[in-house]
């Protein structure tokens, strides 16, 4: 049973008297479950393990993962700088960005690893630190993604070096007397055993064209459950035959290389949930649907319209009696795409669910939202402001961790032309 599940109509009632809706929802116990999980991940010579911060960005959960013992990955400068202010050590942080801003540069004589997500980027980097270490992310021709906007690995994919442009990538490298210390290869999301031993194995090949290589990376892509038919990636699954690559490469090689991986979704995914009200149900006639119209949407959780990912629902309600409906859950924008019950994997299509019967005012939460729903939204579309952040401590407390934006800061960039 999720911490969701528990939580009461009195509960929502009084966090949304307290702190509005739409609001995000974070719960510290799950968090570190997760996190405890994640460190669990089967290594045979050591193991770090990086947040993929772009999940979910806020300070307050960046420091908590940093005082559990995780490192990070940035997927930008922006990230690795926002890592900083939070008070991330640099050493902690790689970034693997498939924008390279020269301010890397800086980041990285102050601590920051890098990996080279091209051979372009490679060359930059090398002519900015010759003789230097670099990290390598490699696309080793294979993904594993629900859908293809999740899946960042193959010939369909821009990320990374393509594997067959190893021997170049080598080229540069010694052009540049780089030492490279690094092969990193993220493919996506994805929980199939036998495709992580697939890129693992793929992976170490391309380590073994690297002999200073210390350390390889397998990203993240780590499948949770956020719906009760779905199934969540088994760590200890994936991470035995990985382990075993591990074991075997270094008794052909005498390298004994330590594991990194880069978990966004399996570490937040389902410790946040979004408070909603009902602001409106509304109906097409017999031949049409039932809609509940949230007071949230593609403004906090733009997911399902953009892949037809599947959020768990409730409705919260006083009365305990109604009966259980078909509804479609839509959001607030003036935007037909903007729905909360797509079919799954098809955002095109209307896929209406049984929820207890809504009535305006009710409560609505929206699960497993806590990884790419506060971070990348349709943010401030129709002039919404970006939804206040609230952590539910393992103490029993609700803080606010992010503000309400207010109307002065949607417009405080915008400048008059006359
Ligand atoms: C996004 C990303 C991750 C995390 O992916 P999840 O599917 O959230 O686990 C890890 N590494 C890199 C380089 C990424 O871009």
């Amino acid at each position: 049973m999720s911490w969701l599940d528990e939580i009461t109509f009195e509960r929502a009632d009084a966090l949304r008297r307290e702190f509005g809706t739409p609001c995000f929802l974070y719960a510290e116990n799950t968090l570190r479950a997760a996190a405890d999980a994640a460190k669990a991940f089967p290594a045979a010579y050591g193991l770090t393990v990086r947040y993929a911060m772009k999940a979910a960005p806020n300070a307050n959960l960046l420091r908590r993962f940093l005082d559990w013992g995780l490192s990070f990955d940035a997927s930008s400068l922006h990230e690795a700088l926002r890592l900083e202010a939070a008070g991330v050590p640099l050493e902690r942080v790689s970034l693997s960005s498939q924008q390279f801003d020269p301010g890397f540069a800086d980041l990285h004589r102050r601590g920051m690893a890098v990996n080279a997500c091209s051979l372009d980027q490679l060359r930059r980097f090398g002519e900015a630190f010759p003789g230097g270490r670099a990290g390598l992310r490699f696309n080793p021709g294979l993904g594993s993604g629900g859908t293809n906007r999740t899946n960042v690995g193959g010939p369909a994919s821009s990320f990374g070096i393509w594997h067959e442009s190893l021997d170049a990538a080598r080229g540069m490298a010694a052009k540049h007397g780089l030492l490279i210390e690094r092969i990193h290869s993220h493919i996506g999301s994805g929980s199939d055993p036998e495709v992580w031993k697939r890129v693992a194995g793929m992976t170490l090949d391309i380590a073994r064209a690297f002999p200073e290589v210390e350390a390889v990376n397998l990203g993240g892509g780590y499948k949770v459950a956020r719906m009760p038919d779905e199934t969540a990636t088994d760590l200890r699954r994936i991470g035995a035959p990985v382990r075993e690559l591990f074991e075997r490469f270094a008794a052909e090689t005498g390298r004994r290389l330590r594991l990194e991986i880069e978990p966004g979704t399996f570490l937040i995914a389902n410790a946040g949930a979004v408070l909603a009200s009902v602001e409106d149900v509304v109906d097409t006639g017999d031949e049409g649907y039932r809609f509940i119209k949230l007071d949230t949407g593609m403004t906090e959780i733009l997911r399902p319209s953009l892949y037809g990912a599947q959020h768990p629902i409730r409705v919260l309600s006083a009365r305990r009696d109604g009966p259980d409906r078909e509804y479609v859950v839509v959001g607030h924008c003036c935007e037909s795409g903007d729905i909360l019950t797509p079919a799954p994997g098809d955002p095109e299509l209307l896929a209406p669910r049984r929820l207890g019967e809504a009535r305006v005012g009710d409560i609505c939460l929206v699960g497993g939202t806590g990884a790419y729903c506060a971070a990348m939204s349709a943010k401030n579309y129709n002039s919404y402001p970006e939804a206040p952040e609230v952590l539910l401590g393992s103490d029993g407390t609700a803080r606010l961790i992010r503000r309400r934006q207010t109307l002065a800061q949607i417009l405080e960039n915008e400048i008059a032309a006359e």
